[in-house]
């Protein structure tokens, strides 16, 4: 490598005069001028802002994307994250979002694990959907690391070509989606909120749009594979079928140590300020700003204590200090997936709904009869929360007491 060139930017030093337009228009500062030439930093996201603006065409971008071409790309591939060899739930979520998309398109389901000693996980992800499995082993691959798991799932995505590729939107999904696009040359939508796909495999990937205030239906037409993540919770985990076989490949890998630039040296777990897990509640209490204080979710306390729930809410509800942003519901709070939502005093904007599209059933006390909660809610309460929560929660205490009591004296 040359100076001045960083592993996918070239500048052809015959060519350059050194005028550094090229340092002055890149936006992420990665290029400097050594001795009159433009040396290209680790920071280089490939944006190509400097190839165009250079006025002697000394810059090109020589990654070679190994695209896969539209008419060779069949079926759905879903990348399976694991920890501590236990799959993310949102892995098994995707798998039976690719089932039901295959069973429209005729396409099969290929699940892809990267990792070391990974084959444990090959039934778990058989049973939740997969028709195929592809495992790309390495002592490299141990552990996750962004240039380890980009070169292997390019390879998986090269050999099978998957004209649509899943990932889960957390840290890691986020960090590495984006790298797998970008060097096969395709598009990514993040943050899905809803997939459907046409009988020709086209993929309608969902997701707010301008703020939230539309939801947008995005088509990736010319290349492949159509690359999406979506949220944990958003979709609905599909029951295990333990009846269905297993089929494996093992792909090969070559990775030379030099080509992993980064090593984790420590993990640190963070505790959620007050230990609440949203994502896995089966009940969950939400309030909003029609709850008028911080001191009235007191009242939503009382119904989630009755019913064994959590108490959760709008972003509004947490921007005015009421809660901890760990129980914000909505697109830049949790997804939730309960069997049974009760919205207080929400209007149902389309960010908050944007979180509850998992949930089984929505139960909804507004005072407006028009609040767009109630359009997608099963049961709707016109009402004041003030009235009608702690009446709720009056009938739950007497329907405990009365079952305590039942039981305590043998009636039925
Ligand atoms: P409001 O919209 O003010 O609604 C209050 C409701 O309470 C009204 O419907 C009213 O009729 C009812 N009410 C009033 N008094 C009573 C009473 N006594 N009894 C019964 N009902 C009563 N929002 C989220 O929730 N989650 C997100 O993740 C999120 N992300 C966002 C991201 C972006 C980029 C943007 C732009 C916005 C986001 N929002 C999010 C904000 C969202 O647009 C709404 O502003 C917010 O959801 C409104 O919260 P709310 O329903 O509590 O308040």
């Amino acid at each position: 490598m040359k100076p001045g060139d960083n592993n996918a930017l070239k500048v052809r030093e015959e060519h350059c005069d050194g005028c550094g337009v090229c340092r002055d228009v890149c936006p992420f500062g990665a290029i400097e001028l050594n001795f009159g030439y433009p040396h290209v930093g680790e920071v280089c996201t490939l944006c190509g802002l400097c190839v165009k603006k250079c006025p002697r065409e000394a810059i090109e971008i020589t990654l070679e994307r190994k695209q896969v071409k539209v008419s060779a790309a069949s079926g759905i591939g879903v990348f399976i994250e694991h920890d501590r060899n236990v799959i993310a739930n949102v892995s098994l979520e995707l798998l039976g979002k690719a089932r039901e998309l295959a069973e429209r398109c005729q396409y099969r389901v290929f699940a892809i694990i990267v990792g070391n000693k990974v084959d444990n996980l090959i039934e778990t992800v058989t049973h939740y959907g997969a028709d195929q499995t592809y495992i790309i082993k390495h002592p490299l691959l141990s552990r996750y690391s962004p240039d380890g798991y980009t070169l292997a799932v390019c390879k998986a995505v090269e050999l099978y070509r998957p004209s649509i590729m899943l990932f889960g939107a957390t840290p890691l999904g986020r960090d590495l989606a984006p790298r797998v696009a970008a060097r096969l040359g395709t598009g990514l939508t993040a943050d899905c909120t809803e997939l459907n796909v046409l009988p020709d495999g086209e993929l309608i990937q969902v997701r707010p749009a301008f703020g939230g205030n539309i939801m947008a239906k995005i088509v990736c037409r010319y290349h492949r594979p159509q690359m999406a993540t979506v949220r944990p919770g958003v979709l609905k985990k599909k029951v295990r079928e333990a009846s269905r076989n297993r089929s494996v490949k093992q792909v090969n890998i070559t990775i030379k140590p030099e080509e992993i630039r980064t090593r984790l040296i420590r993990r640190m777990f963070e505790r959620t300020s007050d230990g609440i897990n949203l994502e896995n509640a089966e009940i969950i209490i939400a309030g909003g700003m029609g709850m008028g204080a911080k001191q009235s979710f007191g009242l939503l306390e009382e119904v989630a204590e009755a019913l064994n729930g959590i108490v959760a809410g709008s972003r509004a509800a947490v921007d005015a200090g009421w809660l901890s942003h760990s129980r914000q519901v909505g697109q830049t709070g949790k997804a939730v997936s309960p069997k049974l939502y009760i919205a207080c005093g929400i209007s149902g904007a389309v960010q908050h709904l944007a979180g509850i599209s998992g949930a089984e059933n929505i139960i909804s006390i507004n005072i407006d009869p028009r609040a767009e909660i109630f359009k997608v809610s099963n049961l709707g309460i016109v009402g004041d929360v003030f009235e009608v929560l702690p009446a709720l929660a009056r009938e739950l205490r007497q329907l405990a007491g009365g079952k305590a009591g039942g039981g305590s004296h043998g009636s039925d």
